[in-house]
């Protein structure tokens, strides 16, 4: 084994407890299954301004009403469930143990991404003298999604005598994990129901208040010293009808050990297949299996998990372990047991309470990760857009459209959930919120539905859910665009793109802008889409959609005509336009807010607080008209252009690029994951690494200052994987092939990978001067799936190895 793929490369490892890193660490080492995640919080702890416990099961939301700046605000959360973690002890009758408050002799916690282990051991000494060694192991099973362990080791060195054990499961728990949403209503739990079962179990179940989920938590606790399970007798106390604790005193030896065992099953009254969450619950915890058998499942799905996503890098250590560290946090925040709930791709992962859990367009930079790996990780995600399809209807038609418009923000029901009034940290003022102005992201639905078509060949899926859900989209789409007789064009009104900085134009009576040109060609493409999916359905699906939707041929033509006609403003140095009038705004002098405020990534606040307005100038947060390129490929940018009728100049890219970047922020950190690629498709090697390092450390190192904290960022990790794969690896599947045009960094000497396609699985391994590949699946020629590379095609055989000598580059 090489040095990168040696263990380092699998850990995240802290040998000192630093209180001020504690919110971060307890987000990078979230365990999850895609079902539920929690936080990598003290098992002794509770919500303080240290440490801040979180336990987020997937699709559980609730509403709650606030009165805020002299309104009322409904906003949805993910929402914040009893804590299952909690235990801690006494010895004697001293207080309770709290690390964060003890003397600390020796620390080390470490997170196992291999297995999905996360342990601590410490040492810790009590004001009396008494030193104990405690060391903690837990798992949230990737196998069983409904089970979560913790074992909890007590040593005492230089002491004997009664301790007391205390384990809870506590829903006095709140939404209180991000600063800024703290003058909102938090207390999404009501008591349901809480007790005892067997002589060391407890169960609690509490329902939220308006969307009415009951969660039920049961708990089997079980003590073992030398080899034998330890009987003390038990006490059960509860708080606020919401919590309950059990207490176990036992009398503890000098230098032995005594292990705890706090085995866990959480359900829900959303959980399909399950009359009675509690009775689910309780009989789960009853008939679990022990630590050790539980931990051997759990390590067995892990291991099954890294054979099919694992992306091996040699000559970066760093690279190595933070795409372990991406790949490893995606699984958890969506994986395969995303197939039998309703769920979304969390933005923050089940990680935090940032951007309340919501569902944004953010999947878009994890499609090569779910496409290429677990097609049915990424159509799990797609039905939960499809049950939604019948409220984006409903929010089209409340704003005068036709079609399926898709809420900006989406929570449990599907309505918009973007919240209407935000507060600037810098000001300390509620502002309004314009950002639901952003309808890319119904066309970002399509692009993710086309990319797992294409990538999948899933026809059964396309005729069933994806036809629909484009076409009901593309409707919408074409329902923005209106014709202008004076130019012949078709515009859109009233629209943001990605960049939110810019709500509406200076002096505009109401908020978005005219002719987006991001939003103006996914429209395009969109419809184009549209008619090539009418062209692939079977007879009878094309017919059953089209009598559904009621699509006429006259509706059709006005949608051809858009593809010819939409509007786009591409001035003479070939830069397009971010939206009508963007060329008259006043440029920012970057270089006097730089030695000003030094991190100027939020401008829009800055500039806000100072009495200013972003609209009036040419300040962008992310990549907006450039991530056009990061979507399509250069040679349907140019078809898209032409059929508009405007010029493609060849080095669009590279104008845009040039002109954009000096006009943005990067106040959210999608925006490095489009430079780098971008940087990297002109050869612009150098910058394209720098940006991809800034996209590594982006989560690692939380190098926005304090967002990890709050929750991971799913979209720049699922990025810096399909920088990986598209960028460096050069691996594109276009046109019913597989295109391998590898440009690796300059002192990485290989990366391996696989991927599927077509119901084949590819195994490559890319070198500076070769690559290898083999291919695995069936072996009918009706499925010919020709691999490029360097201009020649390759038709490989299953089973066979196959090396091709790559061309050096001048
Ligand atoms: C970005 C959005 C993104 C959201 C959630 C925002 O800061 O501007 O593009 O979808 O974060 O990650």
């Amino acid at each position: 084994m090489k040095r990168e793929n040696n263990r380092s490369s699998w850990e995240l490892v802290y040998e000192q407890f630093k209180p001020a890193q504690e919110g971060l660490r307890e987000a990078l080492c979230t365990l999850g299954n895609g079902y539920f995640g929690t936080r990598g919080a003290a098992p002794e702890c509770v919500a303080s301004r240290v440490h801040y416990p979180g336990t987020y099961l997937a699709g559980v939301y609730n509403k709650l009403a606030t009165n805020i700046a002299g309104r009322t605000v409904f906003n949805e959360d993910l929402v914040n469930c009893p804590n299952w973690l909690f235990l801690t002890f006494r010895i004697g009758r001293s207080a309770w143990v709290d690390p964060s408050i003890e003397k600390i002799l020796s620390y080390r916690q470490q997170l196992d991404m291999q297995t999905g282990i996360l342990n601590r051991k410490i040492r810790l000494r009590s004001r009396w003298g008494q030193t104990t060694i405690i060391e903690t192991e837990r798992i949230v099973h990737m196998a069983d999604p409904h089970r979560a362990v913790l074992r909890y080791v007590i040593i005492p060195e230089n002491y004997e005598g009664w301790i007391t054990i205390k384990s809870g499961l506590d829903g006095t728990v709140q939404n209180t994990g991000v600063a800024r949403y703290r003058q909102l209503n938090s207390r999404h739990l009501r008591p349901h129901s809480l007790g005892s079962f067997g002589r060391s179990s407890s169960y609690l179940c509490v329902k939220t208040s308006q969307s009415g989920v009951k969660i039920s938590q049961a708990a089997k606790v079980h003590i073992f010293s030398q080899g034998k399970q330890l009987k003390p007798v038990s006490k059960i106390l509860t708080k606020q009808n919401k919590a309950i604790y059990q207490e176990f005193k036992i009398f503890v030896r000098k230098q032995r050990r005594y292990e705890i065992e706090k085995i866990v099953s959480i359900y829900t009254s959303r959980d399909k297949d399950v009359r009675d969450s509690l009775s689910a619950a309780i009989s789960s915890a009853k008939s679990s299996p022990g630590f050790n058998a539980l931990l051997k499942t759990h390590k067995r799905a892990w291991s099954a998990l890294w054979k099919e996503f694992d992306i091996r890098v040699e000559g970066d250590a760093f690279v190595q372990k933070i795409l372990r560290l991406h790949t490893f946090h995606l699984l958890q925040s969506a994986s395969i047991h995303n197939t039998k709930i309703d769920a979304g791709f969390p933005v923050r992962g089940l990680h935090g309470e940032a951007y309340r859990g919501h569902i944004f367009w953010d999947r878009l930079f994890a499609t090569s990760f779910f496409d290429l790996h677990a097609p049915e990780i990424s159509k799990a995600l797609f039905l939960y857009r499809y049950r939604r399809l019948a409220q984006a209807r409903k929010y089209a038609r409340e704003n005068w459209y036709r079609g399926a418009m898709f809420p900006w923000q989406s929570g449990s029901t599907g309505e918009e959930e973007t919240q209407v009034v935000h507060l600037n940290p810098i000001s300390g003022k509620w502002g309004p919120d314009y950002s639901c102005n952003q309808r890319h992201i119904s066309f970002a639905i399509v692009y993710n539905v086309w990319q797992y078509w294409c990538r999948s060949g899933d026809l059964d899926f396309l005729a069933r859910y994806g036809a629909e859900i484009l076409l009901s989209i593309a409707r919408f789409g074409a329902g923005l665009a209106q014709y202008n007789s004076k130019d012949g064009r078709y515009h859109t009104e009233g629209i943001m793109g990605p960049d939110e900085f810019h709500e509406r134009f200076p002096g505009a009576p109401r908020p978005g802008f005219r002719d987006n040109a991001y939003t103006n060609l996914l429209i395009v493409w969109t419809l184009l889409r549209a008619r090539e999916t009418l062209a692939i359905l079977p007879q009878k699906h094309k017919a059953r959609i089209l009598k559904k939707l009621g699509l006429n041929q006259r509706e059709l033509t006005r949608w051809e005509y858009i593809t010819r006609k939409m509007n786009l403003i591409v001035n003479a140095d070939g830069i397009i336009s971010q939206f009508d009038g963007y060329f008259s705004l006043k440029e920012l002098d970057w270089p006097a807010y730089r030695a000003k405020y030094g991190k100027i990534h939020r401008i829009e606040r800055i500039l806000k607080a100072e009495g200013k307005s972003p609209n009036e100038y040419k300040v962008a947060k992310q990549a907006d008209v450039l991530m056009i390129f990061y979507l399509f490929p250069l040679n349907e940018i140019s078809d898209l252009l032409r059929r508009l009728g405007y010029k493609f100049d060849k080095d669009i890219l590279k104008k845009n690029y040039q002109y954009y970047i000096k006009r943005t922020s990067h106040g959210s950190t999608l925006s490095k994951v489009v430079h780098c690629y971008l940087a990297h498709l002109l050869g612009k090697s150098q910058e394209a690494w720098d940006w991809f390092l800034k996209v590594l450390k982006s989560d690692i190192y939380d190098t926005q200052g304090g967002t990890t904290p709050e929750g991971i960022h799913t979209g720049v990790m699922g990025g810096s994987i399909d920088i990986t794969f598209r960028g460096f690896a050069g691996i594109n599947l276009v046109d019913d092939r597989i295109r391998i045009e590898p440009r690796l960094p300059k002192h990485w000497s290989s990366v391996r990978l696989s991927l599927r396609y077509r119901k084949s699985r590819f195994f490559i391994c890319i070198t500076k001067s070769q690559i290898i590949i083999l291919r695995h699946g069936p072996k009918s020629k009706t499925i010919r799936i020709p691999v490029e590379v360097s201009g020649r095609l390759y038709y490989l055989r299953p089973g066979k190895t196959y090396k091709i000598a790559l061309k050096k580059r001048r």
